[in-house]
């Protein structure tokens, strides 16, 4: 065991490499949260680690969501009206809206800026938007392009499929001596973009290829799943067995410049916080942590009041602070060999730390950091759908296209993620930062839409 630890962590460097290689290899893949892009992602990580694919039928209910209908594309182009290709998604995947449904047709100048999407504030990267609920069609490109883009009749042509199959993700376990097991998920969904998301899959993939060959106490989970929705079917199907979790991390962005960055579980004293804080205090390394808050990842699903498990995240930069965050600069160049390493062994660390500590703690020392309230005025609700968010685009609560910095649903998920009983409004809008009387409108619209209750 000593050896192997040993021999493991010599090869970082080397795994380092390791990772960066597979990150150019899977980079071009147009990802979705469904379709042949993620199946084929999750087909050549299976040459590294035995993953186990489970395919999710179209209009499975999990929870308050169904299983979206499969997306894939063939092709998309911009033409102008002397032929010219002006857009062209074989230069990059990230020119079509994702999950835009098919088009071919002309159209004029007005026309087709209502279905273009730039990022003025840099104006010479391509953003990632997506429409997975609202259908839509649409194209991405360069702000810098746009300006330049004079009257004429264009054709737009997107070769897409929008219909009923299933949802892909994968999942390995690697046994220890006990059942009690350590989760780690990450998301696989993106096109092509390095940082967020693929560092995260690369990591993990090679975390568990070097992690098999420990005897190790607790059981490791890997998950593969599409974000959000991908979340919330795994915890669907999986209810009964999330007892088992003893400790867990969501990973992504793990390979930007930027230095390691802690976002603590909703817990924010559990075992796996204070791991991973010992952790990068011991390193040496500049470090930051922050407090659990119900936006990023997939720790909003895993850490919503009905589960509340004990899972954060070890990053870098955390998302959108990165300015090439969900753009075309977000590439094989920015994330780079070294820092996957440096990511890889703050992981191990945390791995080997929490084998070492297996046994010592039970789960009382898990106590949840509470805000002591004795004002009797104060208004309590509770959240009707507290296992995974609710679906708040069916509710009309969403934005409609996804990927942006900005989320207009910031109160609505405060409020939903500490109405549990514990926290009042007026503790929400103290731990959120959000303005009380913003919070409480929120609050009547979520109880309007029967998501919320008040206590009494
Ligand atoms: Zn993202």
């Amino acid at each position: 065991m000593e050896n192997s630890i040993h021999e493991i962590k010599t090869q970082i460097p080397e795994i380092g490499e390791k990772m960066h290689e597979l990150m150019v290899e899977l980079f071009p893949i147009c990802r979705s949260i469904t379709g042949n892009g993620l199946r084929k992602t999750l087909t050549i990580l299976k040459k590294h680690i035995p993953l186990d694919v489970f395919e999710v039928p179209t209009k499975t209910k999990v929870f308050d969501w169904e299983i979206p209908r499969e997306w894939n594309i063939n092709d998309a182009f911009i033409k102008n009206s002397k032929g010219e290709k002006i857009v062209d998604f074989k230069k990059s995947n990230l020119h079509v809206l994702n999950y835009s449904i098919p088009v071919n047709k002309k159209i004029s100048l007005d026309e087709l800026k209502s279905h273009l999407y730039s990022f003025p504030e840099y104006p010479d990267v391509i953003p990632y938007r997506t429409s997975y609920y609202n259908e839509n069609w649409g194209f991405c490109i360069t702000h810098n392009q746009l300006l330049q883009l004079e009257e004429d009749l264009y054709e737009v042509f997107i070769d897409s499929t929008l219909e009923d199959g299933s949802l892909s993700y994968g999942e390995y376990l690697i046994k220890g001596k006990s059942e009690n097991e350590v989760l780690l998920s990450c998301y696989p969904c993106h096109p092509s973009m390095c940082n967020d998301n693929l560092s995260g899959v690369v990591l993990l993939t090679l975390l568990a290829k070097h992690l098999k060959k420990l005897s190790l106490q607790y059981s490791y989970r890997f998950l593969f799943i599409p974000e959000t929705i991908g979340a919330i079917t795994w915890l669907s199907r999986n209810e009964h067995s999330v007892v088992k979790i003893k400790h867990g991390l969501v990973v992504g962005c793990v390979g930007d410049p930027g230095i390691s960055t802690y976002k603590k579980s909703r817990q924010g004293n559990a075992e796996i916080d204070r791991t991973v804080i010992e952790v990068l205090k011991n390193s040496g390394d500049e470090y930051k942590i922050t407090d659990f808050v119900p936006k990023g990842s997939d720790e909003r699903q895993f850490c919503s009041p009905g589960f509340n498990l004990p899972i954060g995240s070890l990053q870098r930069t955390i998302p959108p602070d990165f300015p090439e965050y969900h753009t075309s600069a977000d590439n094989t160049e920015f994330v780079k060999a070294e820092y996957l390493a440096d990511s890889f062994s703050k992981y191990f660390k945390v791995i080997l730390k929490l084998e070492e500590n297996f046994g010592k703690f039970n789960s009382k020392n898990n106590k949840e950091e509470t805000h002591e309230v004795d004002n009797k005025n104060v208004q309590f609700f509770l959240n009707l759908n507290p296992k995974c968010e609710p679906m708040l685009a069916k509710a009309g609560l969403y934005r409609k296209i996804g990927g942006t910095r900005y989320n207009d649903a910031t109160s609505i998920l405060w409020i939903l993620n500490y109405s549990d009983g514990k926290h009042s409004l007026q503790d929400i809008s103290l731990l959120s930062g959000v303005d009380f009387k913003q919070i409480k409108q929120a609050a009547e619209l979520l109880q309007e839409k029967k998501l919320l209750k008040q206590m009494l």
